[in-house]
């Protein structure tokens, strides 16, 4: 008999699941469970949009999606339509690879002023992300804030500084398309608690900052001059480290061109406090040292004019009804991906939201390492009891299949292209879900 398997959540943890389940030499049915009508997660709603390349993993997505024993249902919320606790009865397994879903908060005052966003919501609205579409980012100011060193605070500034030219072949929303060419923003400011050593992002991000058609990268060669901490932490650090501070010291040497937009990296900076007298209007900024690693504030400080302010410190976990939560990690307490045989959890809401695409293979395969460990040992709690598609009939619940998706998918490339472009999304919940009945 076959070891029915539910995976929550399709991104890329999900799906390398998915594949890892059905290419294992146990007979195993998948249903990939999703609250979206589309699948690939962040692939499809975070990768920057003129980042084609990495948004291209989803091909090797679609083949797991046409693996026999695989079924996606789209438009199905665990919490809402179908509980957890059911879903462990319907299921041999439940694999939970729902990510990170919220933002970590700053904790400052001012950080709920109108004006101050999570990099999240930003990145979601301009990747067309249905949940996001009503927001509206006012754009008009002459400085923007990006609080963060990591690869979502260079997406973000990057995208706020492309041209049109540059954001045409792409599939970003025509409505941020169309904000982001008539905004007003000259300066984008990139602020970094630590240093450039210690930064998250990786070398391919910072090198193509050098490459915007419309926007010069200042940083201050003073950044740059490393103490005898940072000096042997860059010593002894992976070749990529050595690589973003290659390109950094590159730019501190380079004369503006005189591009209409500047990105400004600035170090050693920790937002104090957001002020604004009913929206942002300036941020204040206190210098840091860094002590043992970590950035320590001094008393040097100063404030800033912006009028936007993208705080991009990273996503925090969500917790799910009738699932073991740790808060402070936002994380489900697992082992290996292990939460208790039968239950299981994979990508971000397993580590945290640390590495890139391909890390979510090689975590995915371990949690199902221990998923076909247990199918073998007999451990799983067998608890069949009717179906998902019975269940989800009972309650009027409109699952869309994956040929729901591919119809949406279809209806997208045709539209995007008579303009040149990849795709054009849909972007509300009406029209997606229209685009997948019509399949
Ligand atoms: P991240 O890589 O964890 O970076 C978070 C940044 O926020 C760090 O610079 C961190 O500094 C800073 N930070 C945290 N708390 C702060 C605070 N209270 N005040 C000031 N700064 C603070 O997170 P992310 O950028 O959201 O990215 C998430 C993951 O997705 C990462 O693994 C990233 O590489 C990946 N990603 C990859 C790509 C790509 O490959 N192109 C694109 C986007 C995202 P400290 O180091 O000092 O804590």
């Amino acid at each position: 008999m076959s070891v029915r398997v539910a995976v929550v959540g399709s991104g890329p943890a999900g799906f390398y699941a998915a594949s890892a389940l059905l290419t294992s030499d146990l007979d195993v049915e998948v249903d990939l469970i999703e609250r979206l009508p589309t699948p690939w997660g962040l692939v499809r709603l975070g990768v920057a949009p003129d980042h084609p390349n990495i948004k291209a993993v989803s091909r090797a997505f679609e083949k797991t999606a046409l693996q026999p024993g695989f079924r996606f249902f789209g438009n199905v919320e665990i919490g809402r339509d179908v509980s957890h606790e059911e879903l462990r009865r319907l299921y041999d397994a439940v694999v939970y690879a729902v990510g990170a879903q919220t933002d970590r908060r700053l904790g400052i005052p001012g950080e709920d002023l109108p004006g101050s966003w999570p990099a999240t919501a930003f990145v979601a609205w301009y990747n067309g992300h249905p949940d996001f579409q009503e927001l509206e980012f006012d754009l008009s100011h002459e400085r923007a804030v990006v609080i963060g060193n990591g690869n979502v605070a260079l997406d973000v500034a990057r995208m706020l500084a492309l041209t049109p030219e540059e954001l045409a072949p792409t599939d970003t929303t025509d409505a941020a398309i169309e904000a982001i060419g008539r905004s007003g923003i000259r300066e984008i400011l990139v602020v970094g608690r630590r240093g450039p050593v210690q930064a998250a992002w990786t070398p391919v991000e910072v090198g193509e900052l050098g490459e915007l058609a419309g926007a010069d990268v200042v940083v201050d060669p003073a950044d740059l001059e490393l103490d005898d901490e940072s000096a042997a932490e860059l010593e002894a650090a992976p070749p990529t480290v050595k690589r973003n501070v290659e390109h950094l010291r590159g730019y501190a040497s380079r004369a503006p061109a005189g591009k209409p937009r500047t990105i400004r990296l600035r170090f050693f900076s920790s937002p104090a406090a957001i002020l604004g007298d009913g929206r942002v209007e300036a941020i204040e900024l206190g210098r840091n040292e860094l002590v043992g690693g970590r950035a320590v504030a001094t008393e040097d400080r100063e404030t800033v004019p912006c009028g936007v302010v993208f705080r991009s410190v990273g996503y925090h976990g969500v917790p799910l009804a009738g699932v073991p939560f740790d808060e402070r990690t936002g994380t489900v307490p697992n082992d290996g991906g292990r939460v208790e045989p039968g239950l299981y959890v994979a990508g971000w809401i397993k580590r945290g939201p640390s590495g890139v695409i391909g890390t979510n293979k090689k975590d995915a395969t371990e949690t199902v390492q221990l998923l076909l460990a247990d199918a073998r040992a007999g451990a799983l709690p067998t608890r069949r009891d009717g179906s998902l598609e019975e269940l989800l009939a009972a309650r009027g619940v409109d699952a869309v299949m994956y040929g729901g998706w591919e119809a949406i998918d279809r209806t997208e490339r045709a539209a995007g292209e008579p303009r040149g472009r990849p795709r054009i999304k849909l972007c509300r919940w009406d029209e997606l879900l229209a685009a997948a009945r019509a399949s």
